[in-house]
């Protein structure tokens, strides 16, 4: 498999041994990264990516979930197109950030103001500063298995000494509704803001119970820590967010991803007399500062995701598409008696490697690691781009024929490595 996946990509080979040259690995970005090379992307319509080689793909990567529109979203395109045209750094306010907040505080139960950044990193770490400047207090809990960016990265077998970060943090088990709220009480007033994903994305498509995210709220209510979710992926699971279809209002949230359009973006927000300890009317305002928050292309674009495309109707028949995706693929894995199923919520889904239901974040095994890159690779033999963890992030131009043909690559796979997954 290895010998027909190198000897397909000539032109992918060439592009990361001229990269690796001049950069560690040869990319810039981590999770694209894989052996012996990662395959190079040229060229994206609708649900359609192509490869440096000319091979086409089926993109349920959908860019690890900032992919929402598809490649060629007209009225995304204009509205980019448009903001060129006037400019791209004009070094002042513009009306559209504005427009853009007011969409999404309309929107998300916990969001009274908010804030732009440029990545969903720089949003959590912006969010932590505003609960840390007002608590008064410096420690911040998260959970193990979570991702919160590029800094934040907290995998789970990994001691928490290894974890080098310029803020003291503490850390919990996932799914976890009473050890979560007693280190929140053991904590007590050392504990600014307690963060965490209301479905874990990187650590797998790990959906958080209603009853694990009611005892972080109940907890940090009674201590005074902030409770911070961070929905950069999970916003799109409903017009409100997770927070909406699970019914529990943090105090803040994070935002990233998809909603500039797909244009580079972050934003945190909650409630207004927690945002009001970065409002420049007031003395002793917290700094928060950054050339691109503003940046036109993504205000635009965001204007008119979120304004015009990604509405309460699309939200919801986004999410039911992945819903039945998902109970489909576990229904072929289930077929073929294999040790192999989907979680996920709505539009997100990753494959496990081992007998469900997973319901917290695993060190999984060295079998359970060549699965996957088995499953990566076969799905890309089969035309098929996700995530190399396998996580599918669809699109909204994703038709039910696409996810009919993921399922058939999966029945596929599925009766091919048979003898090893049982
Ligand atoms: N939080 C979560 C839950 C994420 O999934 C990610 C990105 N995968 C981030 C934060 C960081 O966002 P960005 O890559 O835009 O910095």
């Amino acid at each position: 498999a290895r010998e027909t996946y190198v000897a397909a990509r000539p032109k992918s080979a060439a592009i990361h041994a001229k990269a690796r040259e001049v950069m560690p690995g040869g990319n810039t970005r981590t999770v694209l990264f894989y052996t012996p090379f990662p395959t190079a992307m040229v060229r994206g319509e609708g649900t359609t990516v192509w490869d440096a080689d000319g091979h086409a793909y089926l993109d349920l990567c959908g860019e690890y979930s900032a992919g929402l529109f598809g490649h060629s979203e007209k009225r995304i395109l204009d509205a980019v197109k448009a903001a060129m045209d006037r400019g791209i750094n004009l070094a002042a306010v513009g009306e559209k950030e504005g427009m853009l907040a007011a969409l999404i505080c309309g929107r998300f139960p916990s969001v009274e103001q908010v804030r732009f950044t440029n990545s969903g990193t720089e949003a959590n770490i912006m969010a932590l500063a505003g609960a840390r400047g007002f608590t008064g207090r410096t420690e911040v809990m998260a959970f193990r298995g979570g991702y919160h960016g590029g800094v934040f990265t907290f995998p789970v077998g990994v001691p928490v000494s290894a974890v080098n970060l310029p803020i003291p943090m503490r850390f919990a088990d996932y799914n976890d509704p009473a050890g979560a709220a007693a280190a929140i009480r053991e904590a007590g007033d050392k504990l600014a803001a307690v963060i965490v994903e209301p479905m874990q994305g990187s650590g797998g498509c790990i959906p958080a119970t209603r009853e694990f995210l009611q005892a972080l709220r109940d907890a940090t209510a009674e201590t005074g820590a902030l409770l911070i979710f961070d929905e950069v992926m999970t916003s799109r699971h409903g017009y409100g967010g997770l927070q909406q279809r699970m019914g529990i209002t943090p105090d803040m949230t994070t935002f990233g991803k998809y909603m500039a359009g797909g244009m580079s973006f972050g934003a945190f927000g909650g409630r207004r007399d927690v945002m009001a300890v970065f409002d420049g009317h007031k003395p002793g305002a917290l700094p928060h500062a950054g050339t691109f928050n503003n940046n036109v292309l993504s205000m635009a674009a965001g204007c008119v995701a979120m304004g015009e495309i990604f509405d309460e109707a699309a939200a919801e028949a986004h999410f039911a598409r992945g819903e039945r995706l998902r109970a489909a693929l576990n229904a072929v894995c289930a077929k073929h008696g294999l040790a192999m199923h989907f979680t996920g919520a709505g539009s997100m889904l990753n494959p496990h490697f081992r007998a469900g239901p997973v319901t917290a974040p695993y060190k999984a095994a060295p079998a359970e690691e060549q699965m996957r890159e088995l499953f990566f690779f076969d799905m890309l033999a089969a035309g098929i781009y996700l995530a190399r963890r396998g996580m599918a992030a669809l699109m909204l131009p994703t038709t039910d024929a696409d996810c009919d043909r993921f399922v058939a690559a999966v029945e596929e796979f599925c009766a091919a490595r048979k003898p090893v997954l049982t």
